[in-house]
């Protein structure tokens, strides 16, 4: 299904341009217009789905194996030594654009730091707390 008001559809769908750099039935890869690296390309699917909850299992299961594919060639055509997947899933995810995408950051030797965090502390309870909710909400959907 397409969204008729989502620039992504149109954009994955050839009806609005954009620098594509890969495509097939499935899938446009493009390069983002905000860039956070040289190359920094979006995985675009032809089909609308809002995020990750929301992708079905077989466009999801070629995601990641396209993501390689794409990261690979940076390596060898842009000579970046390493590339970040990223995806945001709502707005508090920091999503901007809802209709799923997966990022394609190339990154350079000695480039800026980026898809970091400061990591926290998590107290063994808090740890038993919080696997056993989730394990629970995990089992009830089975
Ligand atoms: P996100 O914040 O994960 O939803 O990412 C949305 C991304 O889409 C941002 O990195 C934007 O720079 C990028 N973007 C938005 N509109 C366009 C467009 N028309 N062409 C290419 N990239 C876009
Ligand atoms: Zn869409």
């Amino acid at each position: 299904m397409k969204d008729k008001d989502c620039i992504f559809c149109k954009i994955a769908n050839g009806e609005i341009p954009a620098s594509t750099v890969y495509e097939d039935e499935d899938f446009r890869v493009i390069l983002d217009l905000g860039p956070a690296s040289r190359g920094h390309a979006l995985i675009l699917p032809k089909e609308h789905y809002q995020d990750l909850c929301h992708l079905d299992e077989r466009t999801a299961a070629k995601v990641l194996p396209l993501a390689g594919k794409i990261g690979s060639a940076m390596k060898k055509a842009l000579g970046c030594s390493g590339f970040n997947v990223v995806q945001n899933n709502g707005e508090a995810a920091g999503q901007t654009v809802f209709h799923f995408h997966a990022h394609i950051i190339p990154r350079y030797e000695n480039g800026p730091s980026m898809v970091t965090w400061e990591p926290g502390k998590a107290e063994p309870e808090e740890l038993t707390e919080i696997s056993s909710v989730l394990k629970r909400e995990l089992e009830s959907e089975n």
